[in-house]
């Protein structure tokens, strides 16, 4: 029988077109992309197509589209070896955190890709991408998939799709993963690193889609002001903040801003410490900047991603668990998401 991969076409750059009149880019169907890599026939699999109507550029996302796909997933979960995510860069890095969350026990590969220019131009990146994204997909070794995680495969790389973020917006190597190894490395052959690739768990497949979004991110800065502080942790209905400090996890120690944050999670809210450092860890135990913020119960997201930290949020807070339990798994890594 052959190897049958669904790709889901969502939108983003991989398949748009020039406007002809505005000259900006816009999102074109599906059978344009097929038409402009007639190679993939050779791969000998039955691919299959669902594209949305209308295609979306990623950046109009919104967590309905995660909903969508992990849906679509389920659905046709046991009719194919593997499937292929086409989506816009801009906002992959969510997408792929969102879905390795709210996949449960997945036993396939969900490999996410797209492209920094559109498949029918002359020096695009997209057609490697999707050939390479198939080819993965499609990767079994004694009956198991090699790589059963929500994954995003750009230019020569594969990596833990919560452990990625868009660094590049001019370069074809658009994503890095600073925190995890990569999966594998794509050459004249594809190199996996099976040590750092997740193993398939016992339990059935399922979705959980349950999403919360009353969270905000605070990003701090030189400067920051209480009213700024303020206006954010008092948003009503919030119940997560993803705080990005600086450094190893550091803030300010000003009284006006301890305080704020002190009321806040004292009314419940769970403040989420992310470094802004693309790389390395938040250890609040390092400077005195760091000890007051863990003194007062704002919590340790480690090595995470702020895409990882906002939909592990996201998750977490539609799950039916109290503030204690949200903080245990906030502190442990569920996906890999982190170390
Ligand atoms: N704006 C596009 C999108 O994210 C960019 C891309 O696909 O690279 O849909």
């Amino acid at each position: 029988m052959k190897t049958s991969i669904l790709i889901i076409y969502t939108g983003g750059t991989i398949g748009m077109v020039k406007d002809p009149v505005t000259g900006s880019l816009k999102p074109f169907d599906f059978d344009h992309i097929l038409k402009q890599v007639p190679e993939l026939k050779n791969f000998g699999f039955e691919l299959t197509s669902i594209a949305f109507d209308p295609l979306i550029d990623s950046s109009n996302l919104n967590p309905e589209v995660w909903i969508r796909i992990a849906n679509l997933i389920k659905e046709n979960y046991e009719k194919y070896e593997g499937f292929v995510v086409l989506h816009g860069t801009d906002t992959m890095a969510y997408s792929a955190s969102a879905l390795s969350f709210m996949l449960e026990n997945l036993g396939k590969p969900v490999v996410f890709t797209g492209s920094q220019l559109p498949i029918g131009m002359l020096r695009t990146d997209g057609k490697e991408n999707l050939i390479t994204a198939i080819e993965i997909a499609a990767d079994y070794k004694n009956g198991k998939a090699i790589v059963p995680e929500v994954c995003v495969l750009f230019e020569n790389k594969l990596f833990r799709g919560n452990r990625t973020t868009k660094h590049n917006a001019e370069y074809f190597n658009a994503f890095y993963s600073y925190n995890y190894p990569d999966l594998a490395k794509v050459g004249i052959n594809i190199h996996y690193n099976n040590a750092v690739i997740r193993n398939v768990s016992d339990g059935m497949f399922s979705i959980n889609t349950n999403l919360d979004m009353n969270i905000a991110i605070l990003k701090l800065f030189p400067g920051i002001n209480k009213q700024t502080v303020d206006a954010i942790l008092n948003i009503e209905g919030l119940r997560a903040v993803v705080m990005e400090t600086y450094g190893a996890g550091n803030a300010p120690t000003d009284e006006w801003f301890i305080d704020s944050i002190k009321d806040a999670i004292s009314r419940g809210v769970i403040i989420y410490n992310v470094t802004q450092c693309p790389s390395g860890s938040v250890n609040m135990g390092l400077y005195e900047t760091g000890v007051i913020l863990r003194d007062i119960g704002v919590v340790s997201g480690y090595d995470i991603t702020t895409e990882g930290a906002i939909t592990k949020l996201m998750f977490l807070l539609g799950q039916p668990l109290d503030s204690d339990k949200i903080i245990f798994y906030l502190n442990k890594s569920i996906k890999g998401e982190l170390c």
